[in-house]
């Protein structure tokens, strides 16, 4: 009996494996699970994988190889999914079985069972009954930390001077803080129930008919996040990690995230890490080589940092609202969101995915830019360890864009630059590794 209910795997790769210290076994032809999503999803996500099998076909002589598995989220899922069940049936269905139509426990389990996996764009139905695809994944698979490293490509048009200064990776806490779900609408029974016992318990003094939400954080995902953020400086030679937070307003909350970030790294980091307070004192204000600096910032004054003074910043760890905000402010200081790329990760799997939505009004024209999901693929091959395919990506991309052979989004900042489409972007990097 098959696995999965609608799901036949290849069977001429291999799974990615976990050793008992948890790091990645990579066989040399990988099976990789993708979603090409709903909208523009397909087009870029096609890109996508004839960049990735160009370059890993250049850089290893075929010695490698990565065997794409389709499975399926969105739309195209729920055309397969509910192929068996009526109209009437699925009406009738509570909010629970129609998110399994769209995003079906066959993909969540072969997401889990292979480890690593990509995916392109997905609409949030209407009237699911349920917030979004994609925070269902996050949450569903505890892919805890949201990753989006930010640097500039050159040629891409940006807004300020030096785009070139920002190198940052941001890690946002992606299962907690007031987007947690925790929300009673105004009115609601539920809310005046909490209402009531907050006034008369707690001594609050809410107006009665607000809307509620609420912002649960804590040590056990604060730290599993932070020591992630830590571990990736260590791996790639960053030399800060910066506590983003609202601490001073929100004390129990927000600073305890920075209280417990400074905590975990005094723990489990103390060797290597140090913070600003130690580097005044003991070093005359220089960071000792080898050591990573761990320091915070207020986020308000973290906006005006990262537009100031970028440079003195390289891995950014954030709770889940400040890190949203965040991570688009830098993805548009270095020319927007066509080239960010992000990733989803836990400890048992990582989903590495396109930042933008799904532009239903370009869907299926071949005009879109595939760059945010490419560069997340660069990230998946990092993450593989496959670093130097990443490289010959990241240069035929920045090569690409100089010669101006760009989709419309870029060439519309540029002077006087025809717009190339999808596949032919795709096909510009490729004849340019
Ligand atoms: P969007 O990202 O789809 O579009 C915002 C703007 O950016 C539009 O003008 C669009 O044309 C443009 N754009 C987006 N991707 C582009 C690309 N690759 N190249 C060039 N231009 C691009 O955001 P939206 O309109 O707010 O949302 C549309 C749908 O996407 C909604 O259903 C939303 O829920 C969903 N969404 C999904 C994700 C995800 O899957 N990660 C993220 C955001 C939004």
């Amino acid at each position: 009996m098959s696995l999965y209910e609608k799901l036949t795997p290849p069977t001429n790769g291999e799974k990615i494996t976990r050793d008992k210290d948890g790091n990645l076994i990579v066989p040399d032809k990988p099976i990789i699970p993708y979603i090409a999503g709903d909208g523009i999803g397909p087009e870029v996500v096609d890109a996508m994988r004839a960049v990735v099998d160009a370059a890993v076909k250049t850089t290893y002589n075929s010695k490698k190889e990565i065997i794409w598995f389709e499975i399926f989220a969105g739309e195209k899922a729920r055309d397969i999914y509910a192929a068996d069940f009526t109209e009437k049936q699925i009406e009738d269905m509570d909010s629970k079985d129609v998110r399994d139509l769209f995003l079906p426990k066959d993909t969540l389990k072969v997401i889990t069972d292979y480890i690593v996996a990509i995916k392109g764009p997905l609409t949030t139905p209407i009237g699911g009954g349920f917030r979004s695809l994609n925070v269902a994944i996050r949450q569903l698979l505890d892919l805890y930390s949201c990753v989006r490293p930010v640097s500039h490509i050159k040629g891409v048009p940006a807004p300020v001077k030096t785009p070139e200064k920002v190198n940052m990776v941001i890690f946002r806490e992606n299962i907690e803080d007031v987007y947690s779900g925790i929300e009673f609408e105004p009115e609601s029974k539920d809310a005046k129930k909490l209402i009531k016992f907050l006034n008369d318990e707690l001594g609050t003094k809410i107006i009665m008919e607000s809307g509620i939400g609420i912002k649960p954080m804590s040590w056990a995902n604060t730290s599993r996040l932070v020591r992630m953020a830590i571990k990736y400086a260590i791996d790639k030679g960053y030399d800060s990690v910066t506590l983003v937070h609202k601490g001073n307003i929100m004390k129990f909350t927000e600073g305890k995230f920075k209280d417990w970030g400074y905590k975990l790294a005094a723990q489990e980091f103390s060797d290597i890490v140090i913070s600003e307070d130690e580097m005044w004192a003991k070093h005359d204000g220089k960071l000792p080589k080898g050591k990573i600096l761990i320091k915070d910032r207020i986020a308000d004054s973290m906006f005006q940092q990262i537009l100031l003074r970028p440079d003195e910043y390289g891995v950014l760890a954030l709770p889940n609202l400040n890190g949203d905000y965040i991570s688009d402010a830098l993805a548009a200081q270095v020319g927007g969101l066509g080239f960010a790329p992000g990733a989803n990760i836990g400890d048992e799997a990582a989903v590495f995915e396109a930042t933008h939505g799904t532009a239903p009004k370009h869907a299926g024209k071949n005009k879109v830019n595939p760059g945010s999901v490419i560069f997340s693929a660069v990230m998946m091959l990092d993450y593989m360890g496959w670093t130097e395919a990443c490289d010959i990506i990241k240069t035929a991309i920045e090569k690409t864009v100089l010669q101006k052979k760009v989709t419309y989004d870029i060439a519309r900042q540029l002077k006087d630059v025809t717009p190339i489409g999808t596949s032919n972007f795709a096909d510009a990097i490729i004849e340019n590794m």
